[in-house]
């Protein structure tokens, strides 16, 4: 393995893939090829801080796989962000994009820094700089960024104008999660949390689930935990438990979402809000639930809390939740996992909807958009469940085989340049 990766993220990321590339009829010579991303770029970004010093932050941007087009991925703002999670995440991507049918490889990017003690104008010079690091290698035809883990609208929306002043006019289709009034798509900001809820629907709908309400306990509540809550509970399902970086809450009769969202948002995490009973973080695992979602960081699963949670579906909006010994315990306990690389997907899949419009300079009614990612969404799951049928193995193992599969077919097709 090349060391330059090394970190328990990238070497499970791995592991899962060997373990499933091994099962594919598919030559090793190509499998080789997609072991490892196609192309990592590693820069030093000096920002000007408002205390008048010079802090020097490290930033990434990986490309994983360039053979079915751009390549995609967030950028992630976060203190751990090292150049293995960030491959991780890259090949994931590359997997998720190739399930959904979507025309691009996987990429992620990330600067390691705690966007919660930067300023806005540190941030925006964090930004700059970093989009000029990066700024040739990125690009609507290259490599297509978008939010992750500490970045958000405003974020792509400086990454847009740092991109757009370089190269002389406005070209939108760089970023994709930009505000609407830039460009974005409608139902972009909700696209991971709804893409979360109608997997979780689609899901119940084949398992005998004969509870009245589905009570739903979440990890998470940032962008993609909080949409999974209000539209959760929009279908009438009950938020009884949620955890964040501050603090875990629960309530047995449902917490109000709305308002908890607003508490967040003026307070930045879910800590002492009224209405719910404060909980330790640790017993957050304990809660008895139907659907369990974890929306936060990578590893957060480990042996012991396999072993705890007491839910009926596990539905990973976080990439890479569950580590490998956790997810053969989840199995073996009867646990409906819906994996990663399927159960997020709904935000790359917007995404791709609106590189699309930003191209076209046409935009879809909320609708569309809608019912499209719900109809990409679906033929996912089906295909995917078709192949664990047929090949007997779970759902993780089959979404992989789906994604690999298509990944390394493509390459067999183009072949080997020169
Ligand atoms: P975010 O920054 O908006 O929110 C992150 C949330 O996680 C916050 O509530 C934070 O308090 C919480 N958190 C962080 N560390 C924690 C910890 N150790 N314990 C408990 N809570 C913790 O990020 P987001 O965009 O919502 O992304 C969440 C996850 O979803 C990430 O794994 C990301 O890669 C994945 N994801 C996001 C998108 C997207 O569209 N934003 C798409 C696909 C996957």
């Amino acid at each position: 393995m090349y060391f330059e990766y090394e970190s328990p993220v990238f070497n499970m990321a791995v592991k899962q893939y060997e373990r499933v590339a091994s099962m594919l009829e598919i030559d090793e010579n190509v499998l080789e090829r997609i072991k490892y991303p196609s192309r990592s770029f590693v820069v030093s970004i000096p920002v000007r801080m408002d205390n008048g010093k010079t802090e020097v932050f490290c930033g990434y941007r990986v490309q994983h796989n360039r053979t079915m087009g751009p390549t995609k991925g967030g950028i992630r703002y976060h203190e751990d962000v090292t150049l293995g999670e960030v491959a991780a995440m890259a090949m994931w991507m590359s997997w998720k994009c190739a399930i959904v049918g979507l025309p691009f490889g996987g990429a992620k990017g990330g600067v390691r820094c705690n966007p919660s003690l930067m300023s806005k104008g540190e941030l925006q010079r964090l930004t700059r700089r970093y989009t000029s690091e990066i700024i040739n290698v990125i690009g609507p035809e290259t490599d297509i960024p978008a939010p992750d883990m500490g970045t958000n609208e405003q974020v792509m929306a400086w990454i847009m104008d740092t991109y757009s002043m370089q190269k002389g006019h406005t070209i939108p289709g760089v970023v994709t999660g930009k505000d609407k009034l830039l460009g974005g798509s409608e139902a972009r900001r909700k696209a991971t949390g709804g893409g979360i809820v109608h997997l979780i629907s689609e899901t119940l709908k084949i398992s005998n689930f004969n509870g009245n309400e589905v009570k739903v306990a979440i990890q998470g509540f940032g962008k993609v935990g909080s949409a999974a809550a209000e539209i959760a509970v929009r279908k009438g399902w009950k938020v009884i438990a949620v955890c964040d970086v501050t603090g875990a809450i629960y309530n047995e009769k449902g917490i109000n979402v709305l308002e908890l969202i607003s508490y967040v948002g003026e307070n930045g995490g879910v800590r002492d809000f009224k209405e719910a009973e404060e909980i330790e973080k640790e017993d957050f695992w304990d809660v008895e639930c139907d659907v369990m979602i974890p929306a936060a960081v990578a590893r957060s699963i480990d042996k012991k809390r396999a072993e705890r949670i007491k839910c009926k579906i596990l539905a990973e909006a976080a990439n890479g939740p569950t580590t490998e010994e956790a997810d053969e315990i989840i199995r073996d306990r009867g646990i409906i996992i819906i994996p990663d690389i399927l159960a997020n997907s709904g935000g790359v899949t917007v995404s791709y909807f609106e590189w699309v419009q930003d191209l076209q300079s046409f935009f879809w009614e909320h609708e569309r958009v809608v019912d499209e990612v719900k109809k990409l969404l679906t033929r996912a799951f089906m295909q995917i469940r078709e192949v664990s049928e047929k090949r007997k193995v779970d759902i993780r193992t089959a979404a992989l085989m789906l994604g690999i599969e298509r990944v390394a077919r493509a390459k067999e097709m183009r072949g080997l340049y020169p």
